[in-house]
């Protein structure tokens, strides 16, 4: 087996397919974006390996499937366990890995992951339970078992991101192959152990590890898959829904954003402007962040000032330091993206209000930045930067703010600030986004739907909307009285 040690923990390269580690001759290189270091040379999967992961999955299902959502349990369970009793090693590998803050990973993400699994498994134990009673049968509502799914995952929050996917698709009972990013392959790595360490059986999580467009785009084209989950960005999911229109399969997308920040007139500002400097964390690289900030115009300049204060107290740096609250970007390639977005902007008359350069931290740090004087139509407003860079705009009446909330192509999120219960609900109403939090950010119950409206997302996930996915979705009607 091939391996590297990063933050003192050995980390598998190859695939993990039908239980066994797999290497492939082809590499792609790793590398910090901390500092840049390169961490390993993982196996560059492609069709082949593909292939065998996904006869593995297709052969471990029927007896997977078989176990019912009770046999599943107690595996299921220990998987989630095994998380958290590796939660130190996962949170430091990760932080190397995609640059997220280690306090973030270890407080927040870790237990979420290992939540992630078990609220799935103990969900499955109710779900055949649904009888609707009609006047001449009885509706037995089955969630049974859909067969191999993929599932494609992001880069900034790998480990977290995978695991939302992979506990209701075993929890389902059906099997998976797991395309991990090539930004930030390690954690995903990492969960392979952990299912052997639970006894997950052989071919029920395949991991295959490549570039998005050889092993992604291999596993989106494949002809046995059942169903398909991938979060990442818009265009990404163009193409591989090209993929899976031809073979008709299911899928689920889970997109990017371009969330609306609501600051109403009525709201409690010293909260609205602390929450908005959270729009910066993970170095803005987060789908959900409510990156438009609106405020309206009889508080713009308070709330401004307000929001500069919170805003220049964050700390960028090490993420692996405890006081840091802003880590690097991912890459270099993804550095200059950013900066290009900033840079077109200024060209465009546009003008930061604070940040808008390179941080003195290292190569790929960037300024929390936000740019006032855009206009709806441009690019820094409609396009998802996935950097650490906000838009200020204001408004005057409810009309004017829904034209900017809502005038972009995305839908996924937004935020809303007003003490006025009437008046926050009415906007959250009237605003197209799939998870909209009113003087709150970032709150996920996994019981709640979430997605994507618009072009951030095709269905829902969480609660029973996961399974809903994942199953095939059975009405047994049988006929009252018809039974000896
Ligand atoms: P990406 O679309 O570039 O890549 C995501 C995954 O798709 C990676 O594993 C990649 O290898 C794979 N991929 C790339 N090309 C492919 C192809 N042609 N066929 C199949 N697979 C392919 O996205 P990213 O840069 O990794 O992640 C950032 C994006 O993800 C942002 O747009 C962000 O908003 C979005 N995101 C959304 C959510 C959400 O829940 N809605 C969560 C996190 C990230």
């Amino acid at each position: 087996m091939a391996t590297t040690k990063v933050a003192g923990v050995n980390v598998s390269t190859d695939h993990f397919i039908d239980g066994k580690r797999v290497e492939s001759k082809r590499k792609f290189p790793n590398c910090s974006p901390i500092d840049g270091k390169h961490l390993a040379d993982m196996s560059a999967g492609g069709p082949d390996e593909i292939d065998a992961a996904v006869a593995a999955a297709r052969r471990a299902y029927p007896k997977w499937a078989a176990l019912g959502p009770e046999g599943r349990h107690p595996i299921l369970k220990r998987f989630a366990q095994a998380i958290l009793d590796h939660g130190k090693e996962i949170a430091a590998v990760e932080t190397e890995d995609n640059g997220s803050l280690l306090i973030g990973n270890s407080a927040r993400m870790v237990p979420r992951a290992a939540l992630n699994i078990q609220f799935f498994a103990d969900r499955a134990l109710k779900l055949n339970d649904e009888k609707i009673d009609s006047p001449e049968v009885v509706n037995h509502v089955r969630f049974d078992p859909a067969g191999v799914a993929a599932l494609i995952t992001p880069w900034n929050g790998p480990f977290m991101l995978t695991t939302w996917k992979v506990g209701p698709c075993l929890a389902a009972g059906d099997t998976a192959v797991v395309k991990p990013p090539e930004w930030a392959p390690l954690t995903c790595s990492m969960m392979a152990d952990l299912a052997t360490e639970a006894g997950i059986p052989p071919g029920v999580l395949n991991i295959v590890h490549g570039i998005g467009e050889e092993a992604g785009a291999a596993l989106a084209a494949h002809p046995d898959i059942d169903r398909l989950s991938f979060t990442g960005s818009t265009d990404t999911a163009r193409h591989i829904g090209a993929s899976t229109a031809r073979s008709l399969t299911p899928v689920a997308f889970e997109l990017g954003g371009k969330s609306p920040f609501i600051v109403c007139a009525d709201a409690d500002l010293d909260a609205a402007a602390k929450t908005a400097a959270g729009q910066y964390f993970n170095a803005g690289q987060v789908c959900l962040a409510g990156t438009r900030i609106l405020a309206e115009a009889k508080i713009a300049d308070e709330f401004l000032e307000k929001f500069r204060a919170a805003a220049s107290h964050m700390a960028v740096g090490d993420p692996r330091e405890k006081t840091t609250q802003i880590g690097p970007l991912i890459t270099p390639e993804h550095y200059k993206r950013v900066e290009g977005f900033v840079d077109r902007a200024l060209k465009a008359g546009v003008k930061p209000l604070w940040g808008g350069h390179r941080h003195k931290a290292g190569e790929l740090y960037f300024e929390p930045t936000l740019m006032d004087g855009a206009t709806q139509d441009m690019e820094i407003v409609q396009k998802e930067v996935f950097g650490p860079v906000l838009t200020w705009q204001t408004w005057r009446d409810e009309d004017e703010l829904m034209k900017l909330a809502n005038g972009t192509d995305y839908g996924l999120a937004a935020v809303i600030f007003s003490k006025n219960e009437e008046h926050a609900m009415r906007l959250a109403r009237s605003v197209v986004a799939g998870t909209v939090w009113v003087n709150c950010f970032f709150v996920r119950e996994l019981a709640a739907p979430f997605g994507g409206s618009r072009n951030s997302g095709i269905g829902r996930e969480g609660g029973n909307w996961s399974f809903d996915f994942y199953c095939d979705v059975k009405n047994i009607a049988a006929l009252k009285g018809s039974f000896a």
